[in-house]
């Protein structure tokens, strides 16, 4: 599913923060399942083995070393014996003697350390030394069976990682477990000794469990997270008796991030699990239900025999989701979006499910939120031929297949050229000119326009010259932003510096449409002065469609606006078009700005503009097609006229002329 940059901004920081959260379960997990295995070594050795050798096995599986030793006091300890060597997997260490300098003595005082240089240990035995590099990293650990000391050392390569302090945690737990271990199954296994240890492996056997699940579920819903509900339906599909069919239902959430923005996050999350509490109340207990991101949800259910079951199951839930949650003392009411997608006519497994359910799911969204929409052979088609779009256009950019086309302003009365709009224009692999409406839409969910408009603005910029050689260096040029893009102000910063760079800000005017001022406040508070103080142009695009809110104009700082050709088409014959373009002129004149009417197409329209007397530019296939530089500077364009010359540069506010 494809979002607003902002949303897909939020979901990916909480996506990333998921991922982290989960690694680290997992690593924690695979900790408790070590230490248990190595556990179960200790527990399991034969009681005729000596208990450090035991534990000498049992480390081996633990830690990524090259040497391990196992030293151990000898049978009748005092202060100042050496420790024997009882186990090593270097045979030539067995037998070795090693006088208990500050540094072991510590350990078997029960400290777990990992020493950066063993330089110190100059009182070891030259036969050890010989084979010992003080490079090597070290941990040792303190083992004790009952009155009898001992210690385990680890040793790396020399020149390797040291380790790191997660390990030298892990080598703590394993030394107190494996001491009591060992303690308790060489103690003649007394009553006492036996409950201890049962209840140290309860203790652990509940830990790895409880790590387990928390790995496996969603801290917030404690719904099983995206892997795990991955793993859960794919095991119900593989155990699904043939014939039978399974539903794969994608709920989103409706205008979730409205609800964080305005109410706050902690009213997001109680919002969240609300409506995954409902959805657990209301499915069967053989459905299956996960949260695999912020405000989605995946939901199978099985059994279900036909269709209308589905849809009067789905119905149910979606009833219960609507029902008002409080937050804070409002109420609120929920709605999702759902697409349905059914095992096996739409897929196999479930990635192929989910994904077909999200196409649907994205459709329902497209259309009206809050509705159920299925999974179909249409759909699945459109959802192909975008990705082959998508695959196409990342390409194109990395080609450099887009470019521009101009299409002049010109002054009504005469048709003189007073500026030319940039259009973008992208040639296929085949050569094909495709227009903004095959390619724009997707691009701009994609983050992909960003590149194409810095292509557009590279070539015009490398054009000018030629350009200003034939029309003259009055003319300017406006550039279409999104309104997405005039959202995003590292995006703009980048772009007025570049144009900053190439040394043409005065030349340009950029085209925004009315929602780009509204959508954000950055933009007005931040992107409109950085436009304003580098010089370029600012000119309200499509007005007429979107909003049109007469009264947004007069917060709107801008030199131009353009009305949109819906109301231009046949505004000779519509009086009450004409009345609301008057309206339009009489607030830009007095707001100070040029009006520019697009799309005229015929005399007729042309004449009603003339004679109403108020607009003096224009834009449409009546004057000129949009042209690539080359035929525009061929073809026998008019020159500009004399009124070209300071139309944007007259001081405001400005009127439009009327020759
Ligand atoms: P727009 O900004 O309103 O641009 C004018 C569109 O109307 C152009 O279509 C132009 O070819 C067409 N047009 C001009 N005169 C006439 C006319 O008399 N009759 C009719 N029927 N159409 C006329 P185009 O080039 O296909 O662009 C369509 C839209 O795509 C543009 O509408 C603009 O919103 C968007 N667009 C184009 N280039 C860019 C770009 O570089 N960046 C962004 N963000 N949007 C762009
Ligand atoms: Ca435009
Ligand atoms: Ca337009």
């Amino acid at each position: 599913m494809v979002k607003q940059s902002v949303v897909g901004e939020d979901l990916n920081e909480t996506v990333i923060a998921m991922r982290s959260e989960l690694a680290r379960l997992r690593v924690e997990s695979r900790h408790a399942n070590l230490l248990l295995a190595a556990l179960d070594s200790v527990l399991t050795v034969d009681r005729s083995e000596d208990p450090f050798a035991s534990a000498f096995a049992a480390v081996q599986s633990i830690f990524e070393h090259a040497q391990v030793l196992a030293l151990v006091e000898s049978d009748t300890p005092s202060g100042t014996a050496p420790l024997h060597c009882v186990s090593s997997n270097t045979p030539a260490l067995v037998g070795s003697l090693w006088p208990v300098d500050a540094v072991l003595a510590r350990v078997l005082d029960g400290q777990v350390l990992n020493p950066s240089t063993r330089a110190e240990q100059a009182s070891w035995p030259a036969a050890v030394l010989s084979l010992l590099s003080p490079e090597q990293p070290a941990l040792y650990l303190p083992l004790r069976v009952r009155d009898r000391r001992g210690l385990l050392m680890l040793l790396r390569k020399a020149g390797s990682a040291a380790f790191d302090p997660a390990q030298v945690a892990l080598a703590g737990k394993f030394s107190v477990l494996a001491s009591h271990a060992l303690a308790a199954s060489h103690a003649y296994h007394t009553e006492v000794e036996r409950h201890r240890l049962k209840k140290l492996t309860e203790q652990l056997e509940a830990s790895r469990e409880e790590l387990t699940y928390r790995a496996n579920h969603d801290q917030l819903t404690w719904l099983p997270n995206r892997t795990h509900i991955q793993d859960l339906v794919n095991a119900r599909l593989a155990t699904l008796p043939a014939g039978e069919r399974l539903a794969l239902a994608f709920v989103d959430i409706d205008h979730f991030k409205q609800v964080n923005d305005f109410y706050g996050h902690a009213a997001g999350d109680a919002l969240l699990k609300g409506v995954a509490d409902r959805m657990r109340k209301q499915i069967r207990e053989t459905d299956l239900l996960g949260r695999i991101s912020g405000d989605e949800f995946v939901l199978a259910l099985s059994p279900v025999k036909q269709r209308s079951q589905v849809s009067g199951l789905i119905e149910s839930i979606r009833a219960r989701i609507r029902e008002p949650i409080e937050l804070d003392g409002t109420l609120l009411r929920a709605t999702a979006s759902i697409g349905v997608s059914i095992y096996p006519l739409h897929g196999h497994d479930y990635e192929s499910l989910r994904r077909n359910a999200d196409t649907a799911m994205y459709q329902v969204k497209t259309v009206g939120k809050g509705g159920v929409g299925y999974f179909n052979r249409a759909l699945g088609k459109l959802a192909d031929e975008k990705m082959s779009l998508e695959r196409r256009l990342r390409r194109a950019l990395d080609r450099g297949q887009f470019t521009y086309m101009l299409q002049p302003k010109v002054s009504i009365d005469d048709g003189r050229i007073v500026g030319f709009e940039a259009l973008a224009r992208w040639i296929d692999d085949d050569g094909v000119v495709q227009l903004p409406a095959r390619f724009l839409t997707l691009a701009n969910e994609l983050g992909l326009l960003d590149g194409i408009t810095h292509a557009i603005v590279e070539s015009l910029a490398a054009d000018l010259p030629r350009l200003d050689a034939r029309f003259g260096p009055q003319v300017r040029y406006n550039l279409n932003v999104s309104a997405q893009q005039a959202g995003k102000p590292r995006f703009m910063n980048a772009l007025v510096r570049r144009i900053n760079d190439l040394g043409c800000a005065s030349r340009l005017i950029l085209e925004l449409t009315e929602d780009a001022f509204v959508a954000t406040s950055s933009f007005q508070k931040t992107v409109l002065p950085l436009l304003r103080e580098a010089g370029v142009g600012i000119s309200i695009d499509d007005f007429g469609t979107g909003f049109s809110c007469l009264s947004i104009l007069a917060d709107i700082t801008a030199d131009e606006l353009k009305v949109d050709r819906s109301l231009i088409a046949s505004i000779h014959r519509r009086p009450r078009n004409q009345g609301i373009l008057r309206a339009i002129v009489s607030l830009s004149d007095a707001l100070g700005m040029t009006v520019v009417a697009e799309g005229i197409e015929t005399a007729e329209e042309r004449a009603y503009l003339l004679e109403s007397g108020r607009i003096a530019f224009g834009q449409g296939y009546l004057f000129a097609r949009p042209g690539f530089v080359s035929d525009v500077l061929t073809t026998g364009l008019r020159e500009p006229g004399p009124q070209a010359r300071d139309l944007y540069t007259a001081s405001r506010p400005r009127k439009p002329r009327i020759p």
